[in-house]
């Protein structure tokens, strides 16, 4: 790396060691995570490192849930808030690593889950935690404020949202700018940035058709919602193939169906479980008008007993990345980390999924960036990517997910720490 410019001189001198601290604390993350809403050890794990490691630090918790923020005060100067969402997922883990989780949870439904960080969100504790560290002993550098923030369930889309509606900024200064970063199934020690839109919004519904069971050998005397089902899960796939621009993009994806239960039996009602992605505002609201059009327009031609009834379960926000903001950064990373192919760049594609990271600057009106981190080791990557088979690699959610720990975890501290100190270091 290239260490002669200022930012990287402090980073470099003050990094905590991660080996012998965080790899430990990292491997605690990871055998021990929580389902969203429930990350209640996890935040008190974080609470009580923190106040270990910058006793200084004003520490707000129970924010939103089980949301926590660090505030770091250091003389005038901008307000920079940096991001970790905490919770794990509903995956039993096969990665058969050593520190690999063999956690239940009973999940909020009161059924018991297999608990795993298949997403990786273990990496963003532990690296916010080394970087607060780092940036804690470095404070006679750079001058300003910082908010450290661990926000919970992140999964579900709802914890920016909750720690804001919870009055995060009525308890921390409002920053000026809000950064974060996720690990990805990419080269490790790959760092991206992209200006514009990072991650799609997304809109999860439950929708229930509403029909009429009874005898399967009596169908004049029943209205079937398994057939007025499926004709509305293929009626919906022309919602993009017919109603959105071809140079746009959207997914309409119908990920369950529940209906019935015996073969003679037809049931009441079937239940559809949709999942919408959109890349921009207006085909956003487009593809929901046009879900609802279409299921209620199916409904009514298969004489539904009522009109079908719509529930959102999830909803998350487009990420876009402010372009000033991220041409900082820019300029920041291309002079900490390498700019080859093995290093920074530019122009990181965007997320496959979805985000709430941008709620944190959103509902302050305040300008953001999220940038993204490879996690795969290096040598399974090479050989991959040498045998065209780049789709091998375990993806984030997936039961085999396990990032390398090093060099990601460095990767991870070191973008908080440069993120940060762009805005803050002392000139
Ligand atoms: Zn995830
Ligand atoms: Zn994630």
């Amino acid at each position: 790396m290239a260490k002669d410019n200022p930012i990287s001189k402090v980073v470099a001198s003050h990094r905590p060691d991660l080996d012998t601290k965080y790899v430990p604390i990292y491997k605690h993350f990871h055998a021990n995570p929580e389902l969203s809403h429930q990350e209640k050890e996890t935040a008190a794990k974080i609470a009580e490192h923190l106040k270990q490691t910058c006793p200084d630090v004003t520490l707000h918790t129970s924010i939103g849930g089980h949301g926590l923020a660090g505030v770091l005060k250091n003389g005038s100067g901008p307000t920079v808030l940096l991001r970790a969402d905490i919770d794990g997922l509903p995956v039993l883990e096969k990665t058969g690593l050593e520190w690999a989780s063999t956690k239940k949870m009973i999940d909020l439904e009161g059924v018991e889950k297999p608990t795993m960080h298949a997403c990786g969100h273990d990496i963003h504790i532990t690296s916010l935690l080394a970087a607060a560290e780092l940036l804690y002993k470095s404070q006679d550098t750079w001058s300003g404020t910082l908010i450290f923030c661990f926000q919970p369930a992140e999964e579900k889309g709802q914890g920016a949202q909750a720690m804001v509606d919870d009055g995060l900024y009525d308890k921390v200064p409002i920053p000026d700018v809000v950064l974060g970063g996720h690990v990805m199934p990419m080269r490790a020690g790959t760092l991206g940035t992209k200006r514009g839109l990072m991650a799609s919004s997304a809109d999860s519904l439950k929708v229930t058709l509403h029909g009429k069971g009874g005898h399967a050998s009596q169908p004049h005397r029943l209205v079937d919602p398994v057939v007025m089902a499926a004709s509305t899960v293929m009626r919906l796939q022309t919602i993009v193939a017919r109603e959105v621009d071809p140079a746009d993009t959207a997914v309409v994806t119908c990920a369950c169906i529940i209906a019935g239960d015996a073969e003679n039996v037809v049931a009441d009602n079937a239940i559809l479980k949709l999942d919408l992605r959109a890349v921009n505002a207006e085909t956003r609201a487009k593809v929901l008008s046009s879900v609802k059009r279409i299921v209620t327009a199916e409904s009514m031609a298969s004489g539904a007993v009522q009109d079908p009834t719509f529930e959102t379960t999830r909803n998350f926000p487009l990420t876009i990345n402010d372009d000033e903001v991220t041409q900082r950064l820019e300029e920041s990373f291309t002079e900490h980390f390498k700019t080859e192919e093995k290093g920074y760049t530019a122009s990181a594609t965007k997320l496959g999924g979805s985000e709430d990271f941008g709620i944190l600057a959103t509902a302050i009106s305040k300008p953001s960036s999220f940038w993204t981190y490879g996690g795969t080791d290096p040598e399974t990557w090479d050989k991959v990517a040498a045998e065209g088979r780049p789709g091998d690699v375990p993806i984030n959610h997936s039961a085999y997910f396990a990032p390398v720990i090093m060099p990601t975890l460095q990767v991870a501290v070191d973008a908080y720490a440069v993120g940060a100190l762009t805005w803050l270091l002392k000139k």
